[in-house]
């Protein structure tokens, strides 16, 4: 059970941690935040905070679009984060998030003038996605947010309607995800992850132009398929029917880790199950993740 948040200023107990109904952000979902994750390695016996500074660097240019500005370097919210982390005493995996909002009343549909907070808290994670194996997958009827409307490279909170409308079309149509087209009909991404697929031994992932988010998992698994498995990675536009063919394909992020595609809209990827390509990134992932590669350690932030 969480025990601390990050608010108003200090770290306090949670059950304190309340923002008013006047919330700009409540309303107008004028904010942005971030999803890290911290991961216990049992052998190390330590929790490893992955790629803090690329996170906040993320959640630090998500909050200029919104010139939200809280005062702090990326150092100190990476100081923060763990200070927060070693207070919860935490020996398991667990999800962090920090989010910047507006507190200015209910009348303030703007950016500028406005009074930024931070808030941060962290607790325990699971599974992301319920279900064994590879993942069934269905398109939206939804399009991707576009850049135009809504920064899409950035994790700005009114965006995840978008993210929820999708979810739920597919786990009520029967998925367990949603892959969504962005405006031009190509195809961007998942509710909350990015998209990776390999066709003929190419590893491809849609460029961020494609109204991609800045995916930190995604920046991670591109380095490793150039760097540590010597193949060849593309940023390319991709169509759906496309992806019907490919010989297997994959999400990436922070909350779903490395998860294995099935099927889409019904139609076998590869064989149905997990592929060779997919199955060794996730055993990297992990590995990388909980400090076993030495290479990577300097990724990792370590609590204790
Ligand atoms: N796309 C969206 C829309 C997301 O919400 C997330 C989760 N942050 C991702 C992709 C994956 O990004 P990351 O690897 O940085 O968690």
């Amino acid at each position: 059970m969480t025990k601390y948040a990050y608010h108003e200023g200090a770290i306090r107990p949670i059950s304190e941690a309340h923002i008013s109904v006047t919330c700009t952000t409540f309303h107008y979902g004028i904010g942005c935040f971030g999803g890290l994750r911290a991961f216990w390695s049992d052998r190390d016996k330590q929790l490893y905070l992955f790629r803090p500074s690329d996170h906040y660097k993320r959640l630090l240019n998500s909050a200029k679009f919104l010139m939200s500005d809280i005062g702090k370097t990326n150092a100190e919210l990476v100081d923060l984060t763990v200070e927060l982390l070693r207070k919860e005493e935490w020996k398991e995996n667990v999800y962090i998030r920090p989010i910047i909002y507006k507190d200015d009343g209910v009348f303030r549909v703007q950016l500028h003038d406005s009074t930024d907070k931070l808030a941060i808290f962290s607790h325990p994670v699971g599974a992301y996605i319920k279900g064994d194996g590879a993942l069934r997958v269905g398109f939206s009827t939804w399009r991707r947010v576009d850049d135009n409307a809504i920064p899409a490279r950035g994790k700005i909170s009114g965006t995840y309607i978008n993210s929820a409308l999708a979810k739920t079309e597919a786990v009520l149509n029967g998925f367990q995800e949603a892959l969504v087209l962005n405006q031009d009909g190509h195809v961007s991404e998942a509710s909350a992850a990015n998209l990776f697929v390999v066709r003929d031994g190419v590893v491809i992932t849609p460029p961020i132009t494609d109204n991609v988010l800045e995916g930190i998992t995604r920046k991670t698994i591109i380095e490793f398929a150039r760097e540590d498995m010597g193949l060849e990675v593309v940023e390319r536009s991709i169509d759906r029917s496309e992806l019907y063919l490919v010989d297997e394909a994959f999400f990436c992020g922070t909350g779903v880790g490395v998860a294995a595609i099935g099927s889409i809209d019904h139609r076998l990827i590869g064989d149905g199950s997990t592929g060779p390509i997919a199955a060794k990134m996730l055993a990297h992932y992990q590995n990388v993740v909980t400090g076993g590669v030495p290479k990577y350690k300097s990724w990792l932030t370590p609590v204790y």
